[in-house]
């Protein structure tokens, strides 16, 4: 049987990969992506069509930060193209002026890198970069829509929005036709190139496809194309006054970018006839080549205690709820690398998501799951005491001859790595332990330390424990111990005698005093704001505690974003703004166990 966290990590179901292995094969389809002439390859950014290559994208708008959810989008595309040999691109859907801005271009492009991909196509005869943004397009879309509507396929239409939201009908009424549908192509012409002249005030007439008011799917009743919007574009400037719609910009990247499978989520399913119905018309037309991109679409990911909706998490970071995009609570790329996660841990966890056609809710657990696997095999151990209670070896001065004395001790930086060397540290009089080691009054089956018993302190000695030192309330102070010297030889020794546990200790006059962040789930419940619920009604007011942990010497000097395991503890990480050598602050970013399972 294999361990549960093994079979958590196994790759899941991916329906995509038996269409992608189905257009690939010899003769299957080949009309549809893999054959054909390239027609008006001008037009294509992509460049000439690869035979037999397939070809994705990431199509981000660079409106906000990315965050968990993006990521599985990111790992499909760009793992699809690495498994099949193809090219995935990297296109920033920015046709909205508004809400973009180079800050997110960066921020994204980063998280990319950083999740492990490259829009570099090595593998071409001519190795070239595939970083395209749709803003460059906007001529071509501007095209395409004069030639929609001189061929009797698109109109301006000048209701208000008002009386297009009433006449576009619901899911059991059809829509009723504008009293601007039935104008002549060359009208519709000359009020198409006022609007994009800029003779007519924001919204006041919108671009639309002219399909079919009473079509049962909504999304094919005459969507706008184009309005009127007057908005600095952070590529285009002033150029344009107006902007594409999302829909109709979509399709026409996609298939300028020579695009083969384009993939997107679920909530898109209700627009790919449009998709499909745009891109036949513009090849009839000659302004684009077959094969056509075609669209399918996979299940979100969502994942349990956070939230992942933009809207939401920039209200997060707007109203002050955690400390900006990064705070490690977030599930946001940035976030969750400052946390710790590595590229390995969300890569396993997404592909162990699979791809499927629900939207998954995947339990923060596996992520935790995927942590662990991935650094239990690389991270180097230390060891840390979170919650310090002072030990004093009372016997030290008269075992050693001096209160001063210290000895020499080490330990395995990976007990599974030699070549990572040992840890040096010693020991002393008085060092620091973990107050739930101790036990006045133990409680059944507790082996560390209480009055009589003996432990191993690891790596160190054998101690006995005499007792405790309280203050007035009766709290617990100190721990008294003796070293207890070994049988025969009269010595101390770590196998002085045969003892029932070890504890972990940071000796006082060596120990590194750092601030470490222990953290918990950023919401109580497991879906923030479900039905109609304020999801900032479910912060848990504990999702983060900052405490004083003694670190071993060793940890005094290390760079930040470098990460641990802390022996008993769990996985950690030098947080990578605020660390500083002689100010170190460290990240929890998991248990050694399953905490959340409680
Ligand atoms: P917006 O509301 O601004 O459109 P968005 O989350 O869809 O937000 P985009 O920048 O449009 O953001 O997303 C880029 C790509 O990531 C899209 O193809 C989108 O389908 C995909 N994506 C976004 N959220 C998820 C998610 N939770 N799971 C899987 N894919 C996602
Ligand atoms: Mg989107």
């Amino acid at each position: 049987m294999s361990h549960p966290s093994e079979e958590a990590l196994k790759p899941g179901n991916n329906f995509l990969r038996s269409i992608i292995e189905r257009d690939l094969m010899p003769g299957q389809q080949p009309e549809r992506h893999f054959a054909g002439t390239p027609g008006d390859a001008a037009h294509h950014a992509a460049g000439p069509l690869d035979p037999a290559r397939i070809r994705t994208r990431f199509p981000p708008e660079p409106n906000g930060y990315l965050h968990i959810g993006h990521a599985k989008s990111i790992c499909l595309n760009f793992g699809l193209a690495r498994d099949y040999g193809g090219v995935c691109h990297l296109r920033f859907d920015d046709t909205n002026p508004e809400k973009e801005e180079q800050e997110y271009v960066d921020a994204i492009k980063e998280m990319v890198t950083w999740l492990g991909w490259a829009w570099e196509d090595k593998a071409a005869a001519e190795p070239r970069s595939h970083l395209y943004f749709a803003s460059n397009y906007f001529d071509f879309m501007y095209r395409a829509a004069e030639h929609l509507v001189s061929a009797g396929l698109a109109y301006v239409d000048e209701q208000t929005p008002e009386e297009m939201r009433a006449h576009r009908g619901d899911f059991t009424t059809p829509g009723k036709n504008s009293p601007f549908r039935s104008r002549s192509p060359a009208d519709n012409l000359a009020r198409l190139r006022e609007m994009r002249a800029g003779l007519h005030a924001d919204g006041a007439m919108v671009l639309r496809a002219k399909i079919d008011m009473a079509a049962p799917n909504i999304n094919m009743r005459d969507p706008a194309l184009y309005r009127i919007r007057r908005a600095t574009h952070h590529n285009t400037g002033d150029q344009w006054c107006i902007y594409p719609m999302y829909t109709f910009a979509h399709p026409i990247e996609d298939a300028l970018e020579r695009i083969t499978h384009s993939l997107c989520t679920l909530e898109f399913e209700d627009q790919r006839p449009f998709y499909d119905w745009l891109l036949e018309h513009l090849a009839a037309g000659g302004l684009l080549a077959h094969p056509l991109p075609k669209q399918y679409e996979f299940g979100r990911l969502n994942l349990t205690y956070v939230v992942t909706s933009k809207r939401k998490l920039r209200q997060l970071v707007d109203e002050g709820h955690v400390d900006g995009w990064d705070d490690p609570r977030l599930p946001t790329l940035v976030g969750m690398r400052r946390r710790g996660y590595t590229p390995e841990s969300l890569r396993a966890m997404v592909e162990a998501t699979g791809v499927t056609k629900n939207n998954a809710w995947l339990d923060y657990s596996v992520l935790d799951i995927a942590l662990r696997s991935d650094l239990e095999g690389k991270a180097a151990r230390a060891s840390a005491v979170l919650d310090p209670l002072k030990l004093k070896l009372t016997n030290w001065a008269e075992l050693f001859g001096s209160a001063d004395h210290v000895e020499a001790c080490s330990a395995p930086a990976h007990p599974q790595l030699p070549e990572l060397g040992l840890r040096q540290f010693t020991l002393g009089p008085e060092v620091w332990i973990e107050r739930d080691d101790f036990m006045e009054t133990p409680v059944k089956g507790y082996h560390r330390l209480f009055p009589g018993n003996k432990t191993r302190l690891k790596y160190g000695y054998v101690i006995e424990c005499s007792g405790c030192e309280k203050d007035a309330n009766g709290v617990v102070t100190a721990v008294l111990a003796t070293v207890v010297p070994d049988t025969k030889s009269g010595t101390p020794g770590a196998d002085a005698v045969k003892v029932k546990s070890a504890i972990t200790w940071v000796s006082v006059h060596e120990a590194v005093a750092a601030e470490v962040r222990l953290y918990d789930r950023l919401f109580t419940e497991a879906q923030p704001g479900a039905g109609d619920s304020d999801f900032l009604a479910a912060i848990n007011p504990l999702s983060r505690r900052v405490i004083t942990a003694y670190l071993e010497p060793s940890l005094a000097k290390v760079a930040a974003a470098t990460h641990f395991q802390f022996e008993r503890h769990g996985y950690f990480v030098a947080d990578r703004v605020d660390h500083r050598a002689d100010q170190p602050v460290f990240n929890k970013i998991t248990g050694l166990k399953d905490g959340w399972a409680k």
